[in-house]
């Protein structure tokens, strides 16, 4: 929901486009940006009933512009996506879906999460993905509350800390010790943070997996 991790979706959702179609080919899109204050005080407040209105609201104005599919580019607001399908006439592109598929291909079925507390610790998320076979192992406190305020403090905020990415490589290196075959970054502002290089094994990144797989149903 941050306007760092929309503009990270704008940006590889048009790279996507020119990767595959090449010359000026972009992705015709509509970005609808919701203050994130407003959201982040119903996450804290637990108001997920009026979040999912607010949401299902900014997803059928896109579908009155002439959206033909609806990201959400949010992992933790995935927990109101039933809402939100269900207000809209076109198809909603599920985050957790995207990256279960990904995964599965890969041959992986335990996965580390990093995520926010809201995505780690409640069953919206871990339940989907138990649909499709993955199990997931999430950080032990301190370190959930630790991913947990960086993504609040830090990369929602346009903070990147060389001192926060080490904490994350070692939670990571911890997940793997407890039997993650790869690990999830979970939350759209992540890939702000850890690459591919920062961990040793394999990472599953939801933003760029999420845009990939839109451009997969777009083009066909
Ligand atoms: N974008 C983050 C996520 O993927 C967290 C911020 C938020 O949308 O609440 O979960």
């Amino acid at each position: 929901m941050s306007w760092e991790s929309s503009a990270e979706y704008y940006r590889l959702l048009n790279e996507e486009v020119r990767r595959r179609l090449g010359g000026h080919h972009c992705a015709p899109s509509l970005l609808l940006t919701v203050d994130f204050a407003e959201i982040e005080a119903m996450q804290r407040a637990g108001d997920w009933a009026g979040a999912g209105r607010r949401l299902a609201r900014a997803a059928r104005t896109l579908e009155t512009g002439g959206a033909q599919m609806v990201l959400l580019c949010t992992n933790t607001m995935h927990k109101v996506a039933d809402v939100i399908e269900a207000d809209i006439g076109v198809p909603f592109v599920h985050i957790v879906d995207a990256t279960a598929a990904r995964i599965v291909e890969a041959g992986h079925r335990t996965v580390g999460l990093l995520a926010t507390r809201f995505t780690m610790e409640m069953d919206f998320y871990r339940s989907r993905m138990r649909q499709h076979g993955v199990r997931l192992v999430v950080p032990e406190e301190p370190d959930r509350a630790l991913v947990h305020d960086v993504i609040y403090q830090e990369l929602t905020q346009s903070r990147i800390e060389d001192s926060s990415r080490r904490q994350y490589q070692r939670i990571i290196a911890d997940l793997a010790e407890r039997g993650a075959e790869a690990v999830i970054l979970g939350c759209t502002e992540i890939t702000l943070l850890i690459g591919a290089d920062d961990s040793p094994i394999p990472v599953f990144d939801s933003t760029r997996i999420h845009v990939e797989h839109a451009v997969d149903l777009a083009l066909g």
